[in-house]
């Protein structure tokens, strides 16, 4: 198929000759076919422009766990709650700010601030140095996220330009571990291909992505974040399963090099080092997620404030009846959970998967969940 790419990422005509591709050949297809988009913001463009009712009802988009906030780990939480009460003045980004820990009151961020706790959002890591900088006392940057942010804190630090009285709390994640995870320990989530997730891939190449195809023969596909980008990736996988084929793709070379950020990936190296680590609802996964290398352990909150058996924990680390850990693992979708717009609301989130842009919840929340598949 031929798509003339000047007409941009959002032509309708298209994506719905996409769609009409896809119908045909899954049709040929003749069977259930369960694709993953690994990120929040794949989930995003399917559910906002209503993707999933151009597709045929045998072709089912299921949410994977590229949202960081949604299994980042409740005890990262209460820590960082426990320090904000204690007068450490914690920093972190907007979408850690409403994300529910494992106790009561304050049981977030946000509600440790309104009871007096001293909390800052940021919109990136060198604003919390130029925080810490131009006051005094002790500061804590809560780290959430994936390979993508992850840099723009090793980074600086690398550089020598994080002050002493800003430490940082790293509750960052690898996305490859989980996918692996996934595919060898989750076996009752029929998977039939991944979207590879695009901004994480910027960084650690699409390359990356090998294993999906040839360890575990599943279709992956590297894709972007607009209309097309989707649908094409979904084409790609339909093909391959038609003809029975596994190969790694990737759609999003735009932004994406099979290589990835060399130089976001030597700072990694030098400033993290990759350890067992534990996935919100999931459990521990081996080898996904960084601690500090002990190189610039000056740095790390965990080993300043001696936080490593506060954080060990994952006891009640859902709250109760929350099914969020289902939906970052493609078993459950968020109309399954009985809390879903009536306890938890994006207002008023209860579980983790109701708090972000990335959040599955949250984004079926606004938009209205998915259009019913066409039949
Ligand atoms: S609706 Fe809320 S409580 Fe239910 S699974 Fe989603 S985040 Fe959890």
């Amino acid at each position: 198929m031929v798509i003339d790419m000047s007409r941009g990422f959002r032509s309708k005509g298209d994506v719905v000759r996409v769609a009409e591709a896809i119908r045909r050949l899954a049709g040929r297809v003749g069977r259930d076919l369960s694709f993953m988009g690994f990120c929040g913001t794949h989930e995003w463009t399917f559910t906002y422009f209503g993707l999933r009712s151009l597709l045929p009802g045998n072709v089912r988009i299921i949410a994977g766990p590229g949202c960081p906030v949604c299994i980042t780990p409740g005890a990262y939480i209460d820590v960082a709650v426990r320090l904000s009460m204690e007068d450490v003045v914690v920093l972190t980004y907007g979408d850690a700010y409403k994300l529910p820990g494992t106790r009561g009151k304050p049981r977030s961020l946000s509600e440790a601030r309104m009871l007096g706790g001293k909390v800052r959002v940021v919109y990136s890591f060198l604003d919390a140095v130029r925080i810490a900088r131009s006051r005094g006392g002790l500061h804590v940057f809560l780290g959430v996220g994936f390979e993508t942010t992850a840099p723009s804190v090793a980074s600086p630090i690398r550089r020598g330009v994080v002050p002493e009285n800003l430490l940082i709390l790293p509750a960052y994640r690898l996305t490859p571990p989980i996918m692996e995870y996934m595919l060898s320990s989750v076996d009752d989530v029929p998977i039939d291909g991944i979207i590879a997730p695009g901004h994480v891939s910027a960084i650690i190449g699409a390359g990356s992505w090998s294993f999906v195809a040839e360890k575990y023969h599943r279709p992956v596909v590297v894709a972007g974040f607009e209309p097309l980008d989707v649908m094409l990736a979904i084409l790609e996988m339909v093909v391959q399963v038609s003809k029975g084929e596994t190969r790694l793709v990737n759609e999003y070379r735009r932004v994406v090099s099979w290589e990835g950020n060399r130089e976001a990936q030597r700072a990694l190296a030098e400033v993290f080092r990759i350890v067992d680590a534990g996935w919100r609802g999931i459990g521990v996964v081996p080898r996904s997620g960084y601690v500090f290398a002990d190189k610039y352990s000056k740095h790390d909150a965990v080993v300043q404030l001696g936080l490593e058996k506060d954080l060990r924990s994952m006891r009640h680390d859902m709250p109760a009846g929350c099914r969020c850990s289902d939906v970052v693992l493609g078993r459950a979708l968020p109309t399954d959970c009985p809390l879903f717009g009536k306890t938890c609301t994006p207002s008023k989130p209860y579980g983790p998967c109701m708090v972000g842009r990335e959040g599955t919840c949250y984004i079926w929340a606004l938009y209205g969940g998915p259009r019913i598949p066409a039949a």
